[in-house]
């Protein structure tokens, strides 16, 4: 095969898969030569090569075949790669003598995978994330490091992996010999580990040089651990000397990750520091409808009565990976019943994914809402004065208890100053009766209880 007929390959795999995974795996692919029956590519990171070996590798090969049935077989070859470089040279200058070189690539950073759906676009920009989007944004230039480190964090599925790996995406798609090296935090530790078990802390000191952008997801993970904290701080500080951009994510504020020793802390905090907010309705809504439009062309058929999304933004938890798990199941599920989906069938097909994110309200914050929208004090609610200005919001909230949390009776009569279950149960009694024949106390209630679901 020549680089000409690669070229005209390229053009068939180009028809038979997405422009996104074009883009990003078949074009960066550089062919190289042929040796015996393995087709051989040049490409900027190992990473490159295991991913499309693993997930084109077929496609490639038998577009190949069609052009030269003789090959069995495609291989990659790392070669921009800066490590790899320095030791091709160092082995063609053996020839001619000294030092024999023992360094190895055994050490190599290799990037953990990246997912090939996190990238920018499919990112849903909303106020809760709008910053981190706009610093991410700006990093993925690839400009001089100006935010140094840039440090994301927040809750768990707010989309800080999705963020890291679509500025690694854009990075990439920039200058594809560019060395991004992604790395949870447990796998930095793990190579580092490694390392020390082998005797090449050398080796992997050295390798990490060679990275121009380092990320590390989930850097709490690597609080605790003595060594690996100092190997860190001492790869962190080279790579930020040599103008080098890092990444780190974690689920909270760096000064509030134990176990992190404070000179790592406050280098942390010395770049840009933005973090991800928990979800509101609107963001969700914007999401599902996003996801559901890429759904759109896996599933034909489906339709989705208006007002499903609304209602599963409205009430499934600020952790977008549950979202994505409902809608997932939805689609499924349409595409077996044949028909639309409307709220009833949603609904059961969602219940314990629904029942799972309910809020769950406890006995405090009613004790506490009720005080503040009667205008009495805490011990008075549950304190023994029976005047009606005390004894009606009590009841109230002790009904509030009943409908809204999961206390037993005797439960709710225990916080409420030791009241007996009979007491409770009285109570409860009363405001039903009153909600029907008490505009008031019914309109209190709605208030209360809307306040309460939020
Ligand atoms: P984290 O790393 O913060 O725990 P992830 O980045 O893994 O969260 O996100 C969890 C899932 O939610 C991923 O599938 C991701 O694509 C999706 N996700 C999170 N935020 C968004 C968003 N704003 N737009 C689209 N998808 C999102
Ligand atoms: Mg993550």
């Amino acid at each position: 095969m020549t680089s000409d007929q690669w070229e005209k390959v390229k053009l068939e795999i180009m028809n038979d898969t997405s422009r996104a995974n074009f883009k990003n795996w078949i074009e960066p692919l550089k062919f190289r030569e042929v040796e015996e029956d393995v087709a051989i590519f040049n490409v900027s990171t190992s990473f490159l090569g295991e991913y499309v070996s693993n997930n084109f590798g077929d496609l490639i090969l038998r577009k190949i075949k069609g052009f030269e049935p003789k090959l069995k077989r495609i291989n990659f070859k790392v070669v921009s790669n800066v490590w790899e470089e320095h030791s091709e040279k160092t082995s063609k200058s053996d020839v001619s003598a000294e030092a024999p070189s023992h360094k190895t690539q055994k050490a190599r950073p290799v990037s953990n995978p990246l997912d090939e759906s996190f990238t920018f676009d499919r990112f849903v920009v909303g106020k809760p994330n709008e910053l981190a989007y706009a610093a991410a944004r700006r990093v993925s230039e690839g400009g001089p490091a100006i935010f140094n480190p840039l440090f994301l964090y927040g809750g768990v599925g707010l989309g800080k992996t999705h963020l890291m790996h679509a500025i690694a995406w854009e990075l990439i798609s920039r200058k594809e010999d560019r060395n991004v090296v992604y790395l949870s935090a447990e796998q930095f530790m793990y190579r580092f580990v490694q390392a020390l078990r082998g005797d090449s802390v050398m080796d992997f000191k050295e390798t990490f040089r060679s990275v121009d952008v380092l990320m590390v997801d989930d850097v709490q993970f690597i609080a605790g651990k003595d060594s690996t904290q100092d190997e860190f701080f001492y790869t962190f500080n080279s790579l930020v000397a040599n103008s080098k951009q890092i990444i780190i994510s974690a689920d909270r504020d760096p000064g509030e990750i134990e176990n992190l020793e404070d000179r790592i802390k406050s280098r942390l905090q010395y770049g840009l520091v933005v973090d991800l907010h928990p979800t509101d309705f609107e963001l969700r809504l914007g999401i599902l409808q996003s996801k559901a439009d890429q759904k759109a062309a896996e599933y034909p058929n489906v339709r989705i009565a208006d007002g499903v999304f609304e209602f599963m933004a409205h009430r499934i938890s600020t952790n977008v990976r549950v979202l994505e798990g409902a809608l997932t199941r939805l689609y499924a599920f349409a595409s077996l019943v044949g028909r639309e989906v409307n709220l009833d069938l949603a609904k059961d097909c969602l219940a314990d994914i629904l029942r799972r994110s309910e809020r769950k309200i406890s006995i405090e914050e009613i004790q506490r809402l009720v005080v503040d929208y009667y205008n009495i004090s805490i011990s008075n609610l549950i304190g023994p004065s029976r005047e009606r200005i005390y004894a009606r919001p009590r009841q109230i909230a002790m009904y509030l208890c009943k409908q809204l949390t999961s206390r037993s009776m005797p439960e709710i009569g225990r916080r409420f100053g030791g009241r007996d279950h009979t007491t409770v149960l009285h109570g409860v009694r009363r405001i039903e009766a009153l909600r029907i024949n008490d505009a008031q106390v019914a309109e209190d209630l709605e208030i209360l209880r809307r306040s309460l679901e939020g």
